[in-house]
């Protein structure tokens, strides 16, 4: 499995360092033939060949088995024309990445306020509110006059079906049941459809138990009772929104694995941003990008039928989940270590014979 590693901006070096020690780590212990090619983007790559993605580097990544890409400053790369490409953006319409599956549970050891819980969440990742992939060329947020602006919001059937589709399919390898979030009483046409599509699509799935849910409503739902979601379903704004607030219910931001995925690529990416204000102190979470690592190595496994990648995917999360019990994590997570030491704990556990590891 070739896969391209691009540790990004801010935090990204440091937790990039830490998740490349444990893909090394699981690669040796489960003896998967794993090769890294590393490269840059983000301001490195700005800096260094004018543009923060090149041709070059998606030619690359394209004839790769998977990415790995850090937290870029996306913020600041405004302007197309000076090379400043937001590399997240580019990479999920290049290469199609349709579904993002981003799952949030709690974990033994840390306390929370709000019930355990279990529940992925997946998110069109092509379209939607996305002003700069909505469209093939052209801007689709027009500055109607210096006063007025306009920004486009596409829903595609195709879309829909496909990111329902990954939905349900998901949702047979857990709990069986989708919950449908959408904004359909204001955006009555397009998240009708949104909902209509789901609906069919749910036809095929007749095990899976579906329900819907508002998109503000949802906020107070999942804040108020996480447990009662398995699998969730919707656009791609209100994906992002919802999955950061479901990571930070489990525990942090900084906990939350995050998987693009589409039929032929796929990208394990944190679900944070590149956090300027704790980049190279030492105290960011690796785990967002590490269960990364691992939902990239277990779509892998299943789409070339190794198990070995899915084990090594299962030990990952489990590394991280006893981490978690024995305070061997960042502060964000109540721990004390820093985001080196971590990773070091991490490599240890993940280093230990199978029979020997602890549970
Ligand atoms: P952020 O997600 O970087 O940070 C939000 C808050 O969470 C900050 O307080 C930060 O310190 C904390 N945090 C984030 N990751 C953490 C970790 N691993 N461990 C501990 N704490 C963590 O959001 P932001 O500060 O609004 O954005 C910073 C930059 O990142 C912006 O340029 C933004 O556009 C970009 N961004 C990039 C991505 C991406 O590359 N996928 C996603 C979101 C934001």
């Amino acid at each position: 499995m070739k896969i391209v590693v691009l540790p990004g901006d801010g935090i990204g070096p440091e937790t990039m360092a830490v998740a490349v020690d444990v893909l090394q780590t699981v690669a040796h212990r489960f003896e998967l033939p794993v090769e890294l090619d590393h490269d840059v983007t983000g301001h490195t790559s700005l800096k260094r060949h004018g543009a923060t993605v090149t041709p070059s580097l998606l030619q690359k990544v394209r004839a790769a088995d998977g990415l790995m890409l850090g937290p870029t400053a996306t913020y600041d790369f405004k302007d197309e024309s000076k090379g400043e490409i937001n590399p997240s953006k580019f990479f999920r319409k290049e290469l199609d990445l349709y579904a993002n599956i981003r799952p949030a549970r709690t974990y033994a050891g840390l306390q929370n306020k709000f019930g355990s819980f279990d529940l992925v969440i997946v998110r069109e990742n092509t379209e939607g509110f996305y002003a700069d992939r909505n469209i093939a060329s052209g801007g689709s947020e027009m500055l109607i006059t210096p006063d007025v602006v306009v920004s486009l919001r596409r829903i595609t059937r195709l879309c829909c079906e496909r990111i329902a589709r990954s939905a349900f399919v998901l949702a047979m390898e857990r709990g069986k049941h989708v919950s449908i979030v959408h904004k359909a009483n204001v955006l009555r046409v397009a998240d009708g459809m949104f909902i209509d599509i789901c609906r069919a699509v749910a036809s095929e799935f007749p095990e899976v138990r579906v329900d819907d849910f508002l998109v503000d409503a949802m906020m107070a739902h999942v804040v108020r009772a996480p447990e009662r979601f398995d699998v969730v379903v919707t656009t791609n704004m209100f994906g992002d929104i919802l999955s950061d607030l479901t990571a930070e219910l489990s525990g942090s931001l900084g906990l939350g694995g995050s998987l693009n995925a589409g039929d032929n690529h796929a990208m394990g990416q944190a679900q944070h941003g590149s956090a300027p204000d704790i980049a190279g102190q030492d105290i960011a979470n690796p785990f967002s990008l590490i269960l990364s690592a691992g939902q990239l190595l277990a779509w892998h496994g299943q789409r070339t039928s190794q198990t070995r990648f899915v084990e090594a995917a299962n030990a990952i999360e489990k590394a991280v989940a006893e981490a978690i019990v024995a305070g061997e994590c960042t502060r964000d997570v109540g721990g004390a270590l820093g985001t080196a030491a971590t990773g070091r704990a991490i490599v240890q556990r993940l280093a230990l014979p199978i029979s020997m590891g602890k549970s």
